[in-house]
């Protein structure tokens, strides 16, 4: 990819500056350095971006919508063909290990644009009959739709977004992570390459705060109950990041009725008992609550002419550092194995990443953890480790920046060991209940079912636990009752295309995925006929 210096706002199919000029330093985690300057817009870029989103959307959504399936296909292929810029510049922008950008972000994201094609290509609608009247269910697109995401999945998590968007026939304004943008950037040249129409997708970088916000916030420009003010005409938003942001988003957003999808935090719980396959529940442990290797399998079911047949199958490995909503950072082992399940996987992790040195160079294929993503997010798990000394933990395992683990070429980079702690009180430590999305577990121990289901569902999260057992009965008792969008057993972050995700208490609201997407992007409107 030869080098970007600034990037730019995509508004009305045009690349343009942002309005008043100003950039923020976009920095690449491993090595400090600075990769581009990204746009820091303001409401004004908004309200371009959403006006062009308006006049955009009649003609979008009257275009046929197999015609709107065709561009899906298009962009996947175009991705597929620029994948190794994708790959570095996510790899840049946030330290992912470009093995795993290659195998599962940019592989699901062209799996997304396909998924969605061929969704949509097909009649979803229901018919309803009585002895003297008929219904269909029709499908309007929601309108002008605002997509706000993190940075943990930069690509991917666009595209999962953007793909039911579109091809539902809404017009979207998109606010990538300003920590991750540079891919977002690379995906409006993919847009303009394969010819969408202008205004279909608009982007704006920038903070939350100034480009995001304005979306949905209540300012000069929203009057709600008028007519001529942009922000009235985003209909929805879907958002992914963190739960403090999507609690102030409702806020701001629910007076005005928008429709609303929230993909937040989790502080997820791995339930091991004793009779669980041993190996593999240690392997599949250390995946989910730290970084991860090679068990478990990300399934990915291609969903074909319907959302339940399925097609094709690919299967993907992960490895990250922690930072996924569903890590299983909180991990329960039953009693009487406890002290053993402990030492073997601290064995099981110091000897697969720390002593094998493969943490460091994220462009280096032997590389299982890059750094996390930002210094200041180094900072956040720094003091969760320095909380959980003063909780009463006692650290196990890391709880440092690497030294000599890591190549004096990275030494600048925002790396931390992969950390585990025992001791702490499960209910009542902030380290142990709150979300750090860093490489840091907490393990405690526990007696009972019911005890254990306790402190599945003590903290304020929902969003994913995965429960490690060979009795089948047992792990599906426990899985009903944890309070929880998705629970797994004896794997994690297994997925088959098209099935909800989403999570329960302050971890969301809503579904993402499959039919789920669809749904939200759709006014479903059933129109009744009198026989
Ligand atoms: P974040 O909440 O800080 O930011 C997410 C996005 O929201 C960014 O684009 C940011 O600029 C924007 N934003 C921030 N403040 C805003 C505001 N006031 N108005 C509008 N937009 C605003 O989250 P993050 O640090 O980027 O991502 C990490 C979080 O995301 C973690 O909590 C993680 O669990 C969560 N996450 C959830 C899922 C899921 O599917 N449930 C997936 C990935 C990440």
């Amino acid at each position: 990819m030869s080098a970007i210096k600034h990037l730019q706002n995509y508004i009305d199919g045009q690349f343009i500056a942002p309005i008043e000029g100003k950039y923020l330093n976009n920095v690449n985690p491993a090595t400090g350095k600075v990769n581009n300057q990204v746009p820091n817009s303001t409401e004004k870029d908004v309200e371009k971006a959403v006006h062009a989103a308006k006049k955009a959307f009649e003609s979008w959504k009257a275009v046929p919508k197999l015609e709107r399936a065709s561009y899906l296909y298009r962009i996947a292929e175009e991705i597929e063909k620029r994948k190794e810029e994708l790959i570095e510049a996510d790899s840049k922008d946030m330290g992912k290990p470009y093995s795993d950008l290659k195998n599962v972000d940019i592989a699901e994201t062209i799996a997304q644009f396909k998924l969605y094609a061929n969704a949509y290509s097909v009649d979803t609608t229901q018919h309803f009959q009585s002895h003297d009247m008929f219904s269909i269910e029709h499908r309007d697109p929601v309108g002008v739709v605002g997509l706000i995401s993190p940075w943990n999945y930069p690509i991917m998590l666009i595209a999962i977004k953007i793909a039911p968007a579109i091809v539902c026939g809404n017009t979207c304004v998109v606010k990538p992570s300003e920590l991750a943008p540079t891919s977002t950037y690379l995906l409006c040249q993919i847009l303009e390459t394969i010819g969408l129409p202008k205004g279909v997708v608009n982007v704006v970088h920038g903070l939350g705060a100034s480009a995001g916000e304005p979306m949905f916030r209540n300012s000069k420009y929203t009057k709600i109950w008028t007519n001529s003010v942009t922000h009235k005409d985003v209909r929805a938003i879907s958002f992914t990041g963190g739960c403090v942001t999507g609690g102030r988003i409702c806020g701001l957003a629910s007076p005005m009725m928008k429709k609303l999808q929230m993909e937040l935090g989790g502080k997820n719980p791995s339930i091991v008992f004793r009779d669980c396959d041993w190996d593999k529940t240690i392997e599949g442990v250390a995946f989910a609550g730290l970084f991860n290797t090679v068990l478990c399998l990300r399934v990915c079911v291609y969903a074909g002419v319907t959302m339940s047949i399925a097609c094709a199958f690919q299967t993907y490995q992960k490895k990250k550092k922690g930072q996924v909503c569903t890590a299983g950072s909180r991990v329960f082992v039953e009693e009487s194995v406890f002290e053993k399940f402990t030492q073997s996987l601290v064995e099981y992790v110091d000897k697969t990443y720390i002593q094998s040195k493969r943490i460091g160079d994220p462009t280096d294929a032997n590389t299982i953890m890059g750094p996390l993503v930002s210094y200041e997010h180094r900072q956040k798990v720094e003091k969760y480790v320095e909380l959980a000394k003063k909780e009463g933990g006692k650290i196990i395992l890391g709880g440092r920046r690497p030294d000599h683990e890591i190549q004096s070429s990275m030494k600048n980079g925002a790396f931390f060991l992969p950390t585990v702690i025992v001791g702490l009180n499960p209910l009542t430590s902030k380290c142990a209940t709150e979300e750090i999305f860093g490489p840091v577990i907490t393990i405690h121990s526990f007696k009972t079912e019911k005890e254990v289901i306790q402190y599945a569902n003590a903290v304020q999260y929902g969003l994913a636990a995965s429960v490690w057992t060979q009795d089948v009965q047992k792990a599906y008792r426990v899985a009903r009752e944890i309070e929880t969008g998705t629970v797994w057993i004896n794997c994690w972050e297994a997925y088959i295309f098209g099935q909800p995700f989403g999570g329960v208490k302050t971890s969301g609201i809503g579904r993402e995925g499959g039919k789920y997407s669809l749904d939200f992007f759709s006014q479903i409107k059933p129109i009744v006929c009198k026989l």
